[in-house]
C-alpha cells in the first residue's frame, strides 16, 4: 500500500477530487470522506444545521425514510413530504410547502431513490427550492445520471464510491456551495470526524490531503473509475444509462411483471417490477443467482418480498441486460408464471434495434478512416 503523505498519492487525491467535481457539475470544493454515503450525509446534517432548525424532507423510498429518520435523530424539526414508492415529489408541492413556512431552511432529497428506481428531475427541484438551501441524496445517480449541481442550484450533493462509479464501498463525498459554506458557519451541532472546515483546510494544504487516513486502496480504484468514466464522457454514460432502462423496462414488461419503475428515460439506474401475487420475490432472486450467477435484489421495506431490482449503473451494457433478463425468462415458469422463452429479450433487443447507430454512417466512417491512413 502506498502512504497517504507522499506527493505521488496527494496526486491521486487531488485527481479524485477533480473527476469528482466534473461528474458533480460543480466547480466548487468537494469533500472526501471515508465512509458510506450514510457517513457524508451525516456529516451534512451535523455541518449545516443547529438543532431546531426545520428541513423539509421528500420521502419517496427507503432512503428518503433513512433521511427523515436521520435528521429526527440529530434534533431537526422535520417537515416531511411524503410521497408514494414509484413516484417523485411534484416541484409545486415543494415551492407550496416551503411558500407556507418560511421557517424551514432547506429542501432534502433523493436523486436516484434506489428503492424504486425512481429518479427525481433535479433541475425542476432545484428551481422549486431556489430559495432555501437545497441537499441531495445522489449515491447512486452520480456517474450515471445527468447532473449538474451549480447550474441546477444545487447546494450540497452527497455520493458514494460504488453505485454508478463503480468503485468498492469505502469512500463518500459532498460538493458545497457558497450558500452552504455560509450556512456552515452559524451550524452549532456538534461534529469532529465529518467536520467540513477541518476537511477543507486539509483538502487546500499545498499538498492536497484529507485529515484523517483515508481508505487508500479504494481512492486508487475511484481514481482508475474516474478514468474510465471521464473517457467515456458523461454524455454518452447518461445516454448508455438511458438504452439500458429502455431496455429492462421492456424486458420486464414484456415477461408480464408490471413495473414499480416508472417508464421514464430518466429512471436510468434500476429497474424495479412487482412480482405476480403470489411469488415471493426473495425466492426469484435466490433461484436467479443460484442457476445463472446473475444477482439481482428483492425490494426494500413494504415492498421486501414483492418487487425485484435489476441494477444497471456503472459497468453495464446492452448485453448485461439481456442476459439478466434471460435469467429471470428462464426460472419464472418454475414459479407457475407464464413466461414464454423470448418474451423479456425480445423487446429489449428491439429496444437495442431501434438505437443502434446508423449503419451507413459506420461503413463510410471507416472507409474514410481507412483512406486517410492510406494517403498518410
Ligand atoms: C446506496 C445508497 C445510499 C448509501 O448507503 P450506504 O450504505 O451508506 O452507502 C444512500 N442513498 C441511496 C439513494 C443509495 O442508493
Amino acid at each position: 500500500m502506498v502512504d497517504e503523505r507522499t506527493p505521488g498519492f496527494a496526486l491521486t487525491f487531488a485527481h479524485v477530487v477533480d473527476g469528482l467535481r466534473q461528474v458533480l457539475g460543480t466547480a466548487s470544493d468537494v469533500l472526501v470522506f471515508t465512509s458510506s454515503t450514510t457517513g457524508a450525509f451525516e456529516g451534512a446534517v451535523q455541518n449545516l444545521f443547529s438543532p431546531g432548525d426545520k428541513v423539509l424532507v421528500v420521502n419517496n423510498g427507503a432512503f428518503g425514510e433513512r433521511w427523515v429518520q436521520m435528521c429526527r435523530a440529530f434534533g431537526l424539526e422535520v417537515v416531511e413530504l411524503a410521497v408514494g414508492w414509484g413516484r417523485s415529489a411534484d416541484a409545486a408541492d415543494v415551492t407550496a410547502r416551503l411558500v407556507a413556512d418560511p421557517a424551514i431552511v432547506a429542501v432534502i432529497v433523493v436523486h436516484c431513490e434506489t428503492s424504486t428506481g425512481v429518479v427525481t428531475d433535479l433541475r425542476e427541484l432545484g428551481r422549486a427550492a431556489a430559495n432555501v438551501l437545497t441537499i441531495v441524496d445522489s449515491a447512486s445517480g452520480v456517474g450515471g445520471c445527468e447532473l449538474r449541481a451549480d447550474e441546477w442550484g444545487l447546494d450540497v450533493v452527497i455520493g458514494g464510491s460504488q453505485k454508478a462509479l463503480m468503485a468498492p464501498p469505502g469512500i463518500s463525498f459532498a460538493s458545497v456551495s457558497e450558500r452552504a459554506w455560509r450556512r456552515h458557519t452559524t451550524a452549532r451541532m456538534p461534529r469532529y470526524y465529518f467536520d467540513w472546515t477541518t476537511t477543507r483546510d486539509a483538502l487546500r494544504q499545498p499538498v492536497p490531503r484529507t485529515p484523517w487516513t483515508p481508505a487508500i486502496g479504494t481512492l486508487l480504484q475511484l481514481a482508475a473509475a474516474l478514468d474510465l468514466l471521464l473517457d467515456e464522457g458523461m454524455a454518452a454514460r447518461v445516454r448508455r444509462h438511458v438504452l439500458l432502462g429502455r431496455m429492462a423496462r421492456a424486458g420486464l414488461q414484456g415477461m408480464g411483471l408490471s413495473l414499480l419503475t416508472p417508464e421514464s428515460d430518466r429512471n436510468a439506474i434500476v429497474t424495479a417490477a412487482y412480482c405476480p401475487a403470489d411469488v415471493s420475490a426473495g425466492h426469484v432472486v435466490q433461484a436467479v443467482a443460484d442457476n445463472t450467477g446473475v444477482q439481482l435484489t428483492a425490494g426494500n421495506g413494504d415492498l421486501t418480498d414483492q418487487v425485484i431490482r435489476l441494477g444497471h449503473c456503472g459497468h453495464m451494457d446492452p448485453l448485461d441486460i439481456v442476459a439478466a433478463l434471460a435469467a429471470i425468462e428462464a426460472v419464472l415458469p418454475a414459479f407457475g408464471v407464464a413466461a414464454a422463452s423470448g418474451s423479456g429479450v425480445v423487446p429489449a433487443l428491439e429496444v437495442l434495434r431501434s438505437d443502434l447507430r446508423p449503419i451507413v454512417d459506420l461503413q463510410e466512417g471507416a472507409t474514410l478512416a481507412v483512406a486517410q491512413e492510406v494517403s498518410a
